[in-house]
């Protein structure tokens, strides 16, 4: 028998899918990192030997489950809950949960799969997980949104654990959900232990990490800019979402002497071109997380921006973009429009946001472009930092922390330029994110033989 599993890439996805029905999302990330792994392997006879890369697309275990839940009319609602452990090579299973009607099974893959390369690329020791229902937590009072939490985690807390698997927020999912999960969890078990981070202060939360994924994804951006000889400052800047990530990006590129531009969420985009200083920032956040507003409204509070009805903000012109919302919201033509408008930065905030089609149009424009598991790791980075403060039962200082996201970041980078730098110096950050995530957890595979 041949050592090489498959004869090309394209029998490869084709038996991806196969075996995946009706998964689109999660085949997509597959081919994302098959088309760089498949020849990174080609010479390397052992990953073959132990079929690595047809192990490392078949996750661990795909729990799904039945979440019951009364609305404050007193109606029984049934949702779809799941926890999918991808791989837990290099430590517990480690990634977020999702409450979104779009999240399907597909999709949870998808994100487990991401995790699972980016964690590695952090340099801490997690492994790669995600769950989530088909829960939309928006229109909801506080009270449903708890009575829902304690039902997903009423079946949830037999799968977790502080040495077993790790979650934490995602769309959907933020500080208030965490708390209720948590409380419901220690109530099950009576243990309190790092069993979910992004927890509040109080409760063994650690600082900086609402801050970090879109702080990170600055700094990513920053690093590479640096390898240009640029900076942001001056920089107009075009970021989709108005979530936690985006927001966080937002305030640090105003920071960092950059101006931004748009925000958006799934019903359209708001363009102020006065650019969206701190001020405006601290109101979107207000308006988001306390009145659960959406972005239309800005345009009544600052009455130079305009509002995209139905639209995304990509034809904006800009010198960098940050996709901060969902996957899949930037495809061909809107990566096409960026590069005519002259951008020569794409920073993914959120996982997966730039389409297969998206991709190939920045890789092929040489710009600087790069991918959710590299860009958007400082947040499971401070996720990973609350574990080990957790563990030691005690919590570390602002300036500390900071320095550590900034050196991670660095890190991630520097692991891209290692493995994606070509002969004529551009840097492919996505082969670069790609193989050097994908490298670790492979020889950790091969470390424990066939399990
Ligand atoms: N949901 C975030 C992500 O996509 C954070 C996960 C975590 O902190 O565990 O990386």
């Amino acid at each position: 028998m041949s050592v090489r599993e498959y004869p090309d890439l394209e029998t490869f996805i084709g038996d991806v899918r196969k075996h995946n029905p009706g998964q689109p999302e999660f085949v997509q990330a597959v081919q994302e990192v098959a088309e760089d792994i498949f020849d990174f392997i080609a010479d390397k006879p052992q990953y073959h030997e132990y079929q690595i890369l047809r192990r490392i697309c078949e996750p661990d275990r795909v729990i799904s489950f039945r979440v019951c839940w009364e609305d404050d009319q007193g109606q029984i609602r049934v949702q779809r809950g799941w926890r999918v452990q991808n791989n837990n090579s290099i430590g517990p299973y480690k990634g977020g949960i999702r409450f979104h009607p779009t999240v399907t099974e597909s999709v949870l893959k998808f994100l487990a799969f991401e995790q699972t390369f980016k964690n590695a690329l952090t340099g801490l020791p997690m492994g790669g997980g995600k769950g989530g229902a088909n829960f939309n937590p928006k229109g909801k009072s506080d009270h449903e949104v708890m009575r829902f939490c304690q039902s997903y985690m009423t079946e949830l807390y037999r799968h977790v654990g502080a040495d077993v698997d790790v979650p934490a927020g995602d769309i959907g999912v933020g500080a208030r959900e965490i708390g209720y999960m948590f409380g419901q969890y220690k109530r099950i078990t009576n243990q309190f232990t790092g069993v979910l981070t992004g927890k509040g202060l109080e409760y063994g939360g650690s600082l900086i990490r609402p801050e970090a994924t879109g702080y990170g994804a600055v700094y990513f951006l920053q690093n590479m800019l640096a390898t240009r000889g640029t900076d942001l400052s001056g920089m107009n800047a075009v970021i989709s979402g108005s979530g936690n990530v985006a927001t966080f990006a937002a305030e640090k590129v105003t920071q960092l002497g950059g101006k931004v531009l748009t925000f958006s969420d799934s019903q359209g985009f708001v363009h102020d071109p006065d650019g969206i200083d701190q001020d405006k920032i601290d109101w979107v956040k207000e308006h988001k997380t306390k009145r659960r507003g959406r972005i239309a409204d800005y345009v009544q509070e600052f009455k130079n921006a305009t509002y995209h009805e139905g639209k995304r903000p990509w034809s904006v012109p800009c010198d960098v973009a940050l996709p901060c919302a969902t996957q899949n919201e930037l495809d061909g033509d809107d990566a096409r429009t960026l590069i005519a408008n002259g951008c020569i930065g794409v920073s993914e905030g959120a996982n997966m946001p730039t389409t297969l089609e998206g991709v190939h149009v920045f890789k092929d424009a040489r710009i600087l472009y790069a991918p959710g598991k590299a860009a958007n790791a400082g947040g499971v980075a401070v996720s990973g930092l609350e574990m080990s403060q957790n563990s030691q039962r005690r919590s570390w200082k602002e300036p500390e922390l900071q320095k550590l996201l900034l050196d991670i970041m660095q890190g991630i980078h520097e692991s891209c330029l290692q493995y994606g730098q070509q002969s004529d110096d551009y840097v492919d950050y996505v082969r670069g994110a790609n193989i050097a995530g994908f490298k670790k957890v492979a020889d950790a595979m091969l470390a424990y033989g066939v399990v």
